[in-house]
């Protein structure tokens, strides 16, 4: 017979039946029942309980809605243990047994099945109860959020009107919260509730505690398949196949009074990192109220004073948890009658910032490995230490001008501005526009999380650092702002005030997601730097394990700075054409391209050399030291001369002129710029090309017209003498662009080495220089080993390779059919994000090896945009090539994916990220 059932005291069995493995007892339990059969284990106290097993959710949902063969009975046997336990009886009004039904996945999922507590109340009870514990308010409020949790949760009755009853009373009684309500209001409130589940439901609310049991059992189970469970798992890219777990617990009451409250903590600060807990609690409350954001929590170092005993346990516990776990951990507690309870553990959601921090913290206390932490923070966690905060003069000018509008906590950092939408759809549509949006809620909800994912950042009126709000937004790596308690909002009229400032559906906001503060209108934002003490460390550790080198991409001088700032050991590529494009540039640049006649030509080449080389030069100096790859011209030459379409209009405009001018001055003038402009037209037309991107560029370029690239390679040389003369230890890679066919590569490379020995000679001065090529056509990758005689270096420029490979081009692709592709699974990844292993990369492999053959120590690296990703790293990296190159905010990311990469081909497990 299957065991369906484990209680909370039966962990090792549960061990035993998966084998051994925790991750397996967690799927098998799901994490919350896995993490309170453990807590049990450890003698940490908590209510008894068990734990039906994520195995029954699956059998139950696929049997139709059918318990699987003896289940329900394990359940009733499971709950006499319990009683035995507790020597209370369920349904008993004497000494009544309650229970809440908490589900739990094997990941959490913040919110998305909800839980029904004190199951096992009726009429009956309810009289028994209040003679036993003589306390009447705590029976009341108990049985009243019984009726209201199992209607909405079990029943699928909505809250409003349980909600609009109980804000009536409060009202007439004239009080803030549901826990100053009299006993008379809490029984009258009852009433109602029965009278609202029969009106809603249609049946009345059952009385029989066993009925209540399986019913909200039932419920758990069927959550697993509920829109907003679906739509987070979606989101989150958790497996829909993992069923959840039930638990059924002893309740333990923190409404019993001012002895009595409940709370939620984190064992570390999940914001900064700090080595300090940080929760919040409520006296004489129940569950829910904590994270409902309902009522003005306390923080949690204010229970010392208020129940210092509890206090000091549970910040015992919650250090022994995290000793236990190696993590830091998420907490709930309840305290009752002044007794401590722990309700769940888990390891907690944080900060980008707080995961470095806390990782590097945990090495240092040996907890943890220095590979384990390196494995815990994903590439996206240090890719948000790059994202923006705002621009401290344009935050100087908001204040000074009174636009500072409120402030709330700062749960998830970052600096976000965009146009204020009260809603999740209208904030998921404004961001499918194109626009900046910062969603604004009271608080949000699991069916909000599209809109907040859409959104720049997240702001709430109410709720706590545990907040839904909160809780996504750190997920998800949104700024957030919540509990900012001063702005009122109003959803009928889609505006918001604070004061008398009102903000409207539509304005410009910022939020400061790591200081908590909201300023009106659009605030600058700028790239933090990566200087974080915790970050620094951790990626100095990623540096001793990692075998593959990083490289930057970057064309000029400040870039390679900023890279060489954030750990670039070279530039993989240095692209000359963006120097062209420079608008003091461009026209010298069209006159050389317009030339007749060569000396026009030279002419136009002499004038270019002199700004390469001050280029070059400053890009010597920021690598001093380094290896420097420089592209030699790329694209079509048509891109540097204006528009055909622009060119038209010009001439037309012009022509109008001629006629309406009245001197002769003005006539002759009109009609050389019609001249020229005819000419320019002409040679665009010239250049025009079927099929640019396959047509007169790269290596072409240089064969077709020779003086451009001597005049490149000239510049480079020159100002590699002049620096080397200053002390500058330059290292100039010449980087041949698109090569096909060797025959290419050896003309354009004797013609190029010739001028670079002239340069050389006329400066007395040698440079360590190599030349190479760029490996983007199949053809080059399939006869690497011809290529490699004339190269010394390959660099696989991923982005071409992949178009060639597929025979597609991206921005075609992007614009019609790309996503289809993915959508239908067509193809699993976007081969212009991650490199396709199967095509592209094995033309990668068969180059490496081919080249190899014929020069051993060819250097290879890859300088497309996939050097950042860190899937493509991976791969990288086992086809042995000596760097990968990226943008510069994309080095710190690469340097981290490049040790994750060694230490799991190394066959270390990962341990999962949070
Ligand atoms: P969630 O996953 O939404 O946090 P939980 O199952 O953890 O749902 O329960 C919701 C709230 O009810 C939590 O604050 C939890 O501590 C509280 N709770 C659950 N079971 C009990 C119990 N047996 N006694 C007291 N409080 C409980
Ligand atoms: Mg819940
Ligand atoms: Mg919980």
């Amino acid at each position: 017979m299957t065991k369906w059932v484990y209680s909370f005291s039966e962990v090792d069995l549960a061990e035993n039946q998966v084998g051994g493995e925790w991750e397996g007892v967690r799927a098998l339990l799901g994490g919350k029942g896995a993490n309170l059969a453990e807590m049990t284990r450890l003698g940490v106290p908590v209510p008894p309980g068990f734990t039906v097993t994520t195995e029954a959710c699956l059998a139950y949902l696929d049997e139709g809605g059918q318990f699987p063969d003896g289940a329900w009975e394990q359940i009733i046997e499971a709950l006499h243990s319990v009683e035995e336990v507790t020597g209370k009886r369920f349904g008993d009004a004497a000494n009544p047994l309650l229970v809440s039904c908490r589900s739990g996945a094997k990941f959490s999922m913040p919110g998305m099945m909800d839980t029904v507590l004190n199951i096992g109340l009726n009429d009956e009870v309810v009289s028994g109860l209040v003679d036993a514990t003589g306390n009447a308010h705590f029976v009341y409020d108990s049985y009243r959020r019984l009726i209201q949790m199992f209607s909405t949760v079990v029943l699928g009755i909505r809250e409003e009107p349980f909600e609009d009853a109980l804000a009536k009373h409060r009202a007439s009684q004239g009080v803030e919260s549901d826990s100053d309500l009299t006993v008379d209001e809490l029984v009258a409130i009852t009433w109602e509730f029965k009278t609202i589940v029969e009106r809603y439901a249609g049946r009345p609310f059952p009385a029989d505690p066993m009925e209540q049991l399986r019913l909200a059992v039932e419920s758990v189970f069927r959550s697993w398949n509920g829109k907003r469970a679906i739509d987070y798992r979606n989101a989150a890219g958790i497996p829909h196949d993992l069923g959840t777990g039930v638990n059924i617990q002893t309740m333990v009451f923190g409404n019993m009074g001012e002895d009595s409250a409940t709370g939620v903590a984190m064992s570390r600060n999940a914001t900064t990192g700090e080595p300090t807990m940080e929760g919040d609690y409520l006296i004489n409350a129940q569950g829910e109220d904590v994270v409902a954001g309902n009522r003005a929590t306390n923080p949690l170092a204010e229970l010392a004073d208020h129940m210092p005993k509890a206090h000091a346990e549970f910040a015992a516990i919650a250090k022994r948890l995290e000793q236990h776990y190696r993590d830091m951990q998420d907490m709930e507690f309840t305290v009752e009658h002044g007794k401590l309870w722990m309700l769940q553990t888990r390891d907690g959601k944080r900060t980008a910032q707080a995961a470095v921090r806390i990782a590097v913290d945990m090495v240092e206390e040996g907890l943890i490995s220095k590979n384990e932490a390196l494995l815990r923070i994903t590439p996206g966690q240090v890719d948000f230490f790059l994202h923006p905060s705002f621009v401290p003069s344009s935050l100087e000018t908001a204040v000074e001008d009174g636009r500072h509008l409120a402030t709330g906590l700062n749960v998830s950092p970052g600096a976000a501005v965009g146009v204020v939408a009260f809603d999740a759809d209208l904030a998921e549509r404004w961001a499918k526009d194109g626009r900046d949006v910062i969603m604004v809620r009271p608080e949000t909800q699991p069916d909000d999380v599209h809109g907040m994912l859409a959104a720049n950042g997240i702001l709430t009126s109410r709720g706590g650092r545990t907040s839904h709000a909160a809780l996504v937004a750190r997920q998800f790596g949104k700024p957030a702002v919540v509990g900012a308690s001063s702005i009122e909002i109003d959803l009928m009229e889609r505006v918001m005030r604070v004061g008398d400032t009102v903000v409207s559906e539509g304005e410009w906001l910022s939020i400061d997601g790591t200081s908590g503060h909201i300023y009106l209108g659009e605030l600058d934002t700028r790239i933090p730097s990566v200087d974080n003490e915790w970050l620094t460390k951790l990626l100095s550790w990623a540096d001793e394990v990692r075998d593959i080198g990083v490289w930057t991409n970057a064309d000029y001088p400040r870039d390679a700075q900023r890279a060489r700032s954030y750990g670039a050991e070279g530039i993989g590529l240095c692209r000359t054409e963006h120097m062209f494009f420079e608008p003091d540039r461009l026209p010298v640049v069209q006159r050389m391209i317009m030339a007749k006649i060569s000396a026009d030509r030279d002419a136009a080449l002499a004038e270019l050399l002199p700004m390469q080389r001050e280029d070059f030069v400053g890009i010597f100096r920021a690598m001093d030291g380094l290896p420097v790859t420089i592209r030699l011209l790329d694209p079509p030459l048509h891109e540097f001369l204006p528009d055909f379409e622009e060119l038209m209009t010009d001439l037309t405009d012009l022509k109008l002129r001629v006629k309406a001018s009245s001197t002769l001055t003005e006539i002759n003038e009109l009609l050389a710029q019609i001249q020229a402009d005819e000419t320019m037209l002409r040679r665009v037309e010239a250049l025009h090309e079927a099929n640019p991107m396959l047509g007169l560029r790269g290596v072409r370029l240089g064969i077709m017209l020779p003086e451009l690239t001597r005049m490149q390679v000239r510049a480079i040389f020159e100002a590699a003498c002049q620096v080397a003369k200053d002390g500058v230890d330059v290292h100039p890679k010449i980087m041949i662009p698109l090569t096909a066919h060797v025959n290419e590569l050896s003309r354009q490379r004797a013609a190029l080495e010739e001028e670079a020995r002239a340069v050389m000679s006329e400066h007395a001065t040698a440079i360590d220089y190599s030349f190479g090529t760029m490996i983007e056509i199949p053809r080059a990758a399939l006869t690497a080993d011809e290529i490699a005689k004339n190269a010394e270096f390959f660099s696989f420029g991923t982005n071409d390779l992949t178009q060639m490979t597929f025979g597609i081009s991206r921005d075609d692709a992007e614009k019609a059919f790309l996503v289809k592709y993915l959508e239908d699974g067509i193809l699993d990844a976007n081969p212009f994000a991650t490199i396709d292993p199967k095509g592209v990369g094995e033309l990668m492999r068969i180059a490496v090896k081919k080249g190899r053959t014929t020069r051993p120590d060819l250097e290879a690296g890859i300088c497309g945009e996939h050097g950042g990703d860190p899937d493509s790293i991976a791969l990288c990296r086992r086809l042995e090539l000596d760097y990968v190159s990226c943008s510069p905010p994309r080095v710190p990311v690469a340097r981290l994916a490049a040790a994750q990469a060694a230490i799991t081909d190394a066959g270390e497990v990962a341990v999962a990220p949070v």
